[in-house]
């Protein structure tokens, strides 16, 4: 039996991922709003015109389309494109890292609740409780099983169960303490929302992964922020959605928290 050939493999993989991302964006333009997900189909949300089978195909028909509907000419969002990029790249990853495993699996379904969490925080500035919850409630059930589930992290030099269990316990009070720490300093700055992912964001990534999504996130919503405000895009003071940041922090501590984790280390020395 031969191997299945790697470029086609990695081809499947990232329409399968991109066909995600394409799903969360759906979920991420719905579900605020109380809607169905799957009824009525996919349509141009300001001019109601239903799209065609070669539009449903994720990341080409925003290129062909050149994020514009052909009929009203409003435009989609780049997050669309982006969520879809995003997820396709992700799958090609881990596939030919970790294959189809536990860990792949794990890593991938929450980076695609992060990715939602940051789409719905752009469109509509809030982190719905009842997508964080459940992440919470999985993450606390599969903690005991982190190691044999390929998310090993190692916690106070150890690897032993309960020490995992600690690290995880560890990053979510770190992830969420820091940030509510951030909302008492300066009232407004944040939402509970965000307390709440970056509580979640920890139980996933432990600790030191927990550090690296922290300053991963500030340092790119610091940067961000400020070149809107460059840009004239931002007024002084005023706030932006951070869950974008949040999730882009979560995946580098997901998939490379260790070795970012060294980087960090070796700079400070
Ligand atoms: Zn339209």
């Amino acid at each position: 039996m031969s191997l299945p050939n790697p470029v086609v493999m990695s081809v499947l993989a990232f329409f399968l991922g991109a066909s995600i991302g394409s799903f969360i964006n759906v979920v991420a333009d719905r579900l605020p709003r109380g809607e169905s997900l799957v009824q009525p189909p996919s349509h141009c949300p300001a001019c109601g015109r239903r799209l065609t089978v070669l539009e449903l195909v994720p990341v080409f028909s925003y290129m062909a389309l050149r994020g514009r509907c052909h009929q009203c000419h409003s435009t989609i969002p780049l997050r669309v494109l982006a969520v879809e990029l995003i997820m396709g790249l992700l799958a090609i990853y881990v596939w030919l890292t970790s294959a189809v495993s536990a860990e792949s699996l794990l890593v991938f379904s929450y980076a695609s609740l992060f990715l939602l969490l940051a789409a719905i925080d752009l469109e509509y500035g809030i982190i719905p409780d009842m997508l964080v919850y459940p992440g919470l409630a999985l993450g606390l059930l599969l903690t005991p099983w982190w190691r044999e589930l390929g998310l090993e992290r190692e916690f106070l030099n150890s690897t032993g169960r309960l020490s995992v269990m600690l690290g995880s316990l560890a990053g979510a009070v770190l992830g969420a303490g820091a940030f509510a720490v951030v909302i008492l300093l300066r009232p407004g700055s944040m939402g509970w929302g965000d307390v709440k992912m970056a509580g979640l964001i920890g139980l996933v990534s432990g600790v030191p992964g927990t550090v690296v999504a922290l300053l991963a996130s500030l340092f790119s919503g610091g940067v961000a922020g400020a070149v809107l405000l460059v840009m004239g895009h931002r007024r002084v003071g005023q706030t932006m959605p951070f869950g974008p940041f949040l999730a882009l922090g979560a995946l580098l501590a997901l998939l490379w928290g260790g070795p970012l984790w060294e980087w960090y280390v070796g700079l400070l020395r």
